[in-house]
């Protein structure tokens, strides 16, 4: 018998139809004698659709509504979910984050877990019960609700799995598994069996959006491996766990395409030192994640610089915010905008051993006619921003150089 912690995303349900699904995957688990604690998203398209009506009442609303706002999809789920398995007569209770002992610091909207006291989720499943928590969502200790960022049930799921000390933790999605590509993208992009915590967490900083970041770095952290499978079928996925030698003898393992990232130049920024440092330190202090950095070199007479950065494009608005507040006391002209951009990257532990990777991919998009606007490498991943309608044809064009 296993204690089981399984994950559901917004497409898998999406639908009553798909929760019944759901349901009867469940009730399965748990018929073979296996405890089960289930993680459940927001029926796909609801967060989003929250946001714009947020959104419609004014551009920049205050995070800690838009936390009571957005935990509210997650908690539907939970109720529909939990009268499912009713409805097949197996015991089951939903909990949202905060009853689930989910415990977060109070940075709203990208909250981060502190910890996990699931004292209530031991207690329900020794009754018999499975077990439904709202991801996605957690309290701060002073009993605010936070959520955790888009994408944030992976994370309440790796976490309670750690927490529990799960025998097993399976992410159900609407894919077969993580793919060498966005399948949706690369039609001939290949389910890999297995991959490193250290290359899904490069693909996921990358804009592979089949798990969230964090969730990935939770995992790698507390040694959680996991299973990233489908909700509509019962082909075995992919398994996510620490490196082993044989990983390395691929030299690439993917290649991600990220649609959502902005660009922010900053022009004529004194060229002294500190100026970045304070450019940047505003940032951070609204939470806002910069990406990569690229700073021109100095011209003009009294010694001035461009800086370009990129962020994720929901914080833009917010991010004008903060250097228009800013411009003046730094000394820089002004912030320039781009959301028309997208960033690519192939990803693989591999890299590490091999050389020439860069020029090959170079070489590649140059033979395409695809310009590049920026570059940022890390030992096991090489990033690239280009316009954003080019960022299809240049994965696909580096899917075939390195993967087929
Ligand atoms: P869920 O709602 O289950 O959390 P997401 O939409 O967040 O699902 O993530 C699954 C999607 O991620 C897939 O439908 C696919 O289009 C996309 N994706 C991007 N990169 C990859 C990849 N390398 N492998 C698999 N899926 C990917
Ligand atoms: N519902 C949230 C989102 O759409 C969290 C999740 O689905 O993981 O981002
Ligand atoms: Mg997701």
């Amino acid at each position: 018998m296993a204690l089981i912690v399984q994950k559901y995303g917004g497409t898998s349900v999406g639908s009553t139809e798909r929760i019944k699904h759901v349901a009867g995957r469940v009730a399965a688990y748990r018929g073979k004698g296996h405890r089960v604690v289930v993680i459940v998203s927001a029926m796909s398209g609801v967060t989003d659709r929250l946001i714009g009506l947020a959104r419609d009442i004014m551009p920049l609303p205050n995070e800690r509504e838009m936390d009571m706002l957005l935990a509210t999809g997650e908690q539907t789920t939970i109720a529909l979910t939990a009268m499912a398995l009713h409805a097949l007569k197996v015991p089951a209770i939903s909990l949202t984050g905060a009853q689930a002992g989910i415990t977060t610091d109070g940075v709203h909207t990208k909250a981060k877990i502190q910890n996990i006291t699931p004292k209530q989720v031991h207690r329900l499943l020794d009754d018999g019960n499975v077990v439904i928590v709202a991801g996605f969502q957690g309290q701060t200790p002073e009993g605010q609700i936070t959520t955790l960022g888009r994408g944030g049930s992976d994370l309440s799921a790796i976490a309670m799995a750690g927490a529990l000390k799960a025998d097993l933790c399976q992410i159900y999605t609407d894919v077969d598994g993580v793919y060498t590509s966005d399948p949706r993208v690369v039609p001939s992009a290949r389910k890999l069996g297995e991959i490193s915590y250290d290359e899904m967490l490069e693909l996921a900083g990358a804009g592979a959006k089949v798990m969230q970041l964090r969730s990935v770095e939770f995992a790698k952290k507390f040694k959680v491996v996991f299973e990233v499978r489908s909700s509509l079928n019962d082909n075995p996925g992919t398994i996510v766990k620490e490196e082993t030698q044989s990983m390395e003898s691929v030299v690439i393992r993917g290649v991600s395409l990220d649609r959502n990232q902005a660009k922010i130049t900053l022009v004529h920024v004194p060229d002294q030192p500190g100026a970045a440092a304070r450019i940047f330190k505003a940032i951070a202090d609204s939470a806002i994640n910069v990406d990569m950095i690229v700073q021109t070199a100095s011209h003009g007479a009294g010694g001035a610089t461009d800086i370009s950065f990129t962020i994720d494009k929901p914080d833009l608005l917010k991010a004008k915010k903060v250097l228009d507040g800013i411009g003046n006391a730094i000394g820089f002209k002004h912030a320039a905008a781009d959301e028309n951009i997208s960033k690519v990257s192939i990803v693989g532990v591999g890299m590490r051993s091999h050389s020439g990777v860069a020029a090959k991919m170079f070489e590649a998009l140059a033979d395409a006619g695809i310009n590049i606007e920026m570059i940022s490498t890390s030992e096991i991943k090489i990033s690239v921003v280009v316009k954003a309608d080019k960022g299809e044809s240049a994965t696909r064009i580096l899917h075939r150089v390195f993967l087929e």
